[in-house]
């Protein structure tokens, strides 16, 4: 499939020129081409002239006069006086008055700069923005050019290369969904003849990157039908009615197509709740009006089917949900463990791997990535093999791209003191230290102490538990004393404290407050909704949805809670002082340790206590 780019100089650039040509010619060229043949004369010629009866013809303007001699070849012109007689003694020299003088100084060139000119100037931006034009709407060997439509949306033809549901990995239930359209535009006799008609829109939910695009090219591609797609944003315009005639156009468009798919990316950016408010954006209102009429406009067996994509559907307008526009969801989830793996070997199809590689440790250690990431980790194999000399992607490429996609580049001249790197190692170990003495296992796959580009001055790769439904309540403790382990350790270590933990104090925060105000884990506010999540796919940041009076009880729980789980990761960290040390000191000389080694040190009896670093 080829997706045609279009150039995106904008056309009020060319008018601009154009404009500018035409007040410089009028400024100064046309003047002076106009004065070429016109002899200046002091007043006392003119009154001569005039007495000897010498003036053909005379025009007397603003802030000239303008006459010619008896045979009319020579024009002059002479400043104005103020002459009281002049009209009179004119008349009676048998001038003639005449309007028309400057036209006859030459008339060739005045009739080219008057009306050849400008008509030729115009034919030739004409030219130049109609072949842009036509540049844009796509005029290229395996496209479709259409008139010169308004619509931005670019077509996609069938072609061998075509994106098929093989190549989204993983996202089965998605597919399974979609193969229903797909079989619709390959028969759709089968459904007409029992009087089913598809759903005319599907929207495709989920967080960016897991392939919602991929997903509709995927339709597209399998059912041998022409792909239209826009993104929401291209259609909201400065001028109020552009994006109404946008859509007017697209549908116009696909349904001279059809069957074809047309697919909105990003929805929300037109289809966001009316809340009518003053701020209300009138052009973003009526470019949803048109979509919403367009969608009724057409019968369900057109063969036109519209998918759209978006990453926040609880800002969407009702109305653009209801049954008869879009009435089918297909959620999009981020990859589990199996489909990280299916994205990772699809990614890796494309470029030269070595064999041996265990793509179920690489996915177990992406846990969370999305599909575009994964794409990313790949590619950064790819290129740290070639940086390092190598035609082979080892399985030591993908580890290391892992960190990078997810954490940022070592940041190799990033110069900790030495003390801070103590600082460093103590807090990280105190985090993992906390998690395993609560959980008996394995908290990381791996930690390291060297500074990343994101900011970060040590990463720790996370233990993927597989997939995790459901959190208990003493989970969500363990985890808020897991984030203040790194705290803890420094307090239990130094004695003093530092600002590396303030990401922890976030996500702490958040989690103990959502367990009171959304999961009821509280006696005292029970099953309450205190918050509502806006949207959950981006963050997922809150809003509150209780009195002030609540807030205040909730903000002093909240700190009750985290406060509670501090202590409790300082004591256990207190209690296993040696092992502390013992675990920080190694990752201090290491800067790298792994989960195995984490467990192996915490399980053997303990060596010498004077190993401490903090002396
Ligand atoms: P979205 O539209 O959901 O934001 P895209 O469809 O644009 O995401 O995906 C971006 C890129 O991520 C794709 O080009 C592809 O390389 C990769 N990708 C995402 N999900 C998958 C998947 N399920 N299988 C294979 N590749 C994927
Ligand atoms: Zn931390």
């Amino acid at each position: 499939m080829d997706e045609i780019k279009s150039p995106k100089k904008p056309l009020i650039f060319y008018y601009i020129i154009v404009m500018a040509i035409l007040l410089l010619l009028n400024l100064f060229a046309v003047p002076k081409m106009m004065q070429m043949s016109i002899t200046e004369v002091d007043y006392g010629t003119f009154m001569t002239m005039t007495e000897n009866k010498e003036i053909g013809q005379v025009e007397i303007e603003d802030n000239q006069i303008l006459f010619t001699d008896q045979s009319g070849d020579k024009i002059y012109k002479t400043g104005l006086m103020d002459d009281p007689g002049l009209t009179e003694r004119l008349y009676d020299s048998g001038a003639k008055f005449s309007s028309e003088i400057v036209e006859q100084a030459s008339p060739i060139a005045n009739f080219l700069l008057t009306w050849v000119f400008p008509v030729v100037l115009f034919v030739v931006v004409g030219q130049l923005v109609s072949r842009y034009m036509m540049k844009k709407m796509g005029g290229g060997n395996n496209a479709m050019s259409f008139g010169m439509g308004k619509s931005n949306a670019k077509v996609y033809v069938k072609s061998t290369t075509g994106i098929k549901f093989a190549d989204v990995a993983g996202e089965d239930e998605a597919k399974e969904n979609l193969m229903e359209i797909v079989q619709y535009l390959h028969d759709p006799k089968k459904y007409t003849d029992i009087g089913a008609s598809m759903p005319k829109g599907i929207l495709l939910v989920g967080p960016p990157g897991t392939g919602k695009t991929m997903l509709a090219k995927a339709v597209a591609g399998e059912s041998d039908v022409p792909f239209f797609s826009i993104s929401g944003s291209e259609f909201v315009e400065m001028f109020v009615g552009m994006g109404a005639s946008k859509v007017r156009d697209l549908f116009k468009q696909a349904k001279e197509k059809a069957p074809c798919i047309v697919f909105i990316d990003e929805i929300d950016a037109i289809g966001k709740k009316r809340d009518g408010q003053f701020s209300g954006n009138d052009e973003r209102e009526q470019t949803l009006n048109q979509l919403l009429t367009e969608m009724d406009g057409f019968e369900g067996n057109t063969g036109v089917i519209i998918l759209a994509a978006t990453n926040r559907p609880d800002s969407l307008d009702p109305a653009l949900l209801r049954p008869g526009r879009f009435d089918r969801r297909v959620p999009v989830e981020l990859p589990d463990l199996k489909g990280r793996e299916e994205i990772l070997k699809v990614h890796a199809r494309k470029v030269r791997v070595d064999m041996s590689i265990d793509y179920n440790i690489i996915a177990r250690m992406a846990s969370g990535a999305s599909g575009a990431e994964l794409a990313n980790i790949v590619n950064e194999a790819a290129l740290r093999a070639v940086r390092d000399g190598r035609n082979l992607v080892t399985q030591s490429d993908l580890e290391e791209s892992i960190e990078v996609v997810i954490a940022g580049y070592q940041k190799k001249n990033a110069i900790l003191t030495d003390k801070e790197r103590k600082i460093v190692s103590y807090h990280e170990i105190g985090h993992a230290l906390v998690s395993a003495l609560q959980s008996h296992s394995a908290p990381v796959q791996k930690i390291t102490i060297i500074p990343r580009t994101s900011g970060a001055l040590g990463y720790t790769m996370q233990v993927d538990e597989g997939n995790h439904y459901l959190m208990t309540r003493e989970e969500l403790f363990d985890q808020i004393a897991t984030l203040t382990g790194g705290r803890a350790a420094e307090e239990v270590a130094f004695g003093s404290i530092t600002t590396g933990a303030s990401n922890d104090i976030e996500k702490a925060t958040k989690i103990a407050r959502a367990m009171l105000t959304q999961y009821g884990m509280s006696e005292e506010f029970d099953m309450v909704a205190l918050e509502t999540v806006n949207n959950q796919y981006l963050g997922g940041d809150t809003s509150l949805a209780c009195s002030a009076d609540l807030h205040g009880d909730i903000d002093r729980k909240v700190i009750a809670l985290v406060k509670q789980q501090h202590q409790k990761a300082i004591d256990l960290l207190t209690s296993h002082r040696e092992k502390l040390d013992e675990l920080a000191n190694y990752l201090y000389e290491k800067e790298t340790i792994t989960g195995e080694e984490f467990m192996e040190i915490l399980n053997r009896p303990s060596t010498d206590p004077a190993l401490s670093l903090t002396e």
